[in-house]
């Protein structure tokens, strides 16, 4: 089939991660925190980037990218996710194929290590998109290479400590904080095939109940790929839902011809604020080019654009 990047004259690939947006405090950001942050988020770039490297799918390096997110307790999804109402850890994640427009998608699951392979499982091993709680676990018990855990796996004491202080908020009768969720994870990569994909998982938010299921695992909001434009979001998860923030992005690229950049700017600096909701986004287009607006402090980010030149990044004012 041939290559959709429009100009596929040489291969050139193009990676970029986050790790969640909301209210970073730079005073409270110690250096160490800061360096095993910026640690985590290189770790993820060198995983997505070898892929990639190597002549690799795309859908390949945003897995690979995303399982070291993960897999870093620094990060709310995988290991480090953060507690609901019950003291429980729900996980969320999916992925997107922009080539083939395959999506795969799970949520709630408590005892899978790596959401994002059991999502990507779905996409390749089930006819279904999105799979949920026992269900999800129930298939990913018939996928070899599907890790599983204790639930005590996902036990964080930083992340304990969240739930209590939300709890304690919560019964002092303030309304639960809209932007102290941040740490969710994703990645977008375009491959030298030309091909895009995106994935993300995450948590979800501190102190969520009854079976609350945010974005992230939702193809259109947290997560879509077409053969243009690859997004993947973090923030506020019910506004990214009800504005259908990855795809919306994506629509304004494809339908109005907008550049990545404005297109991602107009949903997440203006729609998004415009309703209420907060958060950021990460973006990557079919020539490489990326974007990465967030309306939030901070957003923890990385990046390898076509060039080579590479970074990470996570206050306004850091360089892009
Ligand atoms: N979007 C995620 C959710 O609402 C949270 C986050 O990105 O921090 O579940």
């Amino acid at each position: 089939m041939a290559a959709s990047n429009p100009s596929a004259r040489s291969p050139i690939t193009a990676l970029v991660v986050h790790g969640g947006a909301g209210t970073i405090v730079r005073t409270q950001l110690t250096p160490e925190r800061e360096a095993s942050i910026r640690a985590g988020l290189n770790h993820a770039l060198d995983a997505g980037h070898a892929v990639l490297q190597a002549g690799g799918s795309a859908r390949d390096a945003v897995t690979a990218a995303v399982v070291a997110l993960e897999d870093d307790a620094n990060f709310n999804a995988g290991h480090g996710a953060v507690f609901n109402h019950d003291g429980v850890n729900e996980l969320d994640a999916s992925i997107m194929d922009g080539h083939t427009l395959e999506a795969g998608a799970v949520a709630g699951v408590r005892r899978v290590k790596n959401p994002i392979q059991l999502a990507r499982a779905a996409m390749e091993k089930s006819p279904h998109v999105m799979l949920v709680g026992t269900g999800a676990e129930g298939f990913g018990q018939t996928v070899p290479d599907i890790a599983f855990v204790d639930p005590k796996f996902f036990f964080t004491e930083e992340r304990w400590r969240q739930l209590r202080a939300a709890q304690a908020e919560e019964a002092a009768g303030a309304v639960a904080p809209p932007s102290a969720h941040f740490g969710t994870v994703g990645a977008v990569a375009l491959d030298a095939h030309g091909h895009l994909a995106a994935a993300t998982s995450t948590g979800g938010m501190t102190n969520k109940r009854w079976g609350r299921v945010g974005d992230s695992p939702i193809i259109g909001a947290g997560t879509y790929a077409t053969d243009r434009c690859a997004v993947s979001g973090t923030g506020w998860g019910e506004f990214f839902i009800r504005l259908n923030v990855a795809a919306d992005i994506c629509a304004r690229v494809a339908y109005r011809g907008d550049g990545l950049q404005a297109a991602a700017d107009e949903v997440v600096m203006h729609r998004l604020p415009a309703l209420g909701g907060d958060g950021g986004a990460i973006a990557v287009d079919a020539d490489g080019n990326i974007a990465m607006p967030f309306n939030t402090e901070g957003m923890y980010r990385g990046w390898v654009r076509p060039d080579g030149t590479r970074g990470t990044a996570i206050f306004g004012d850091d360089a892009r």
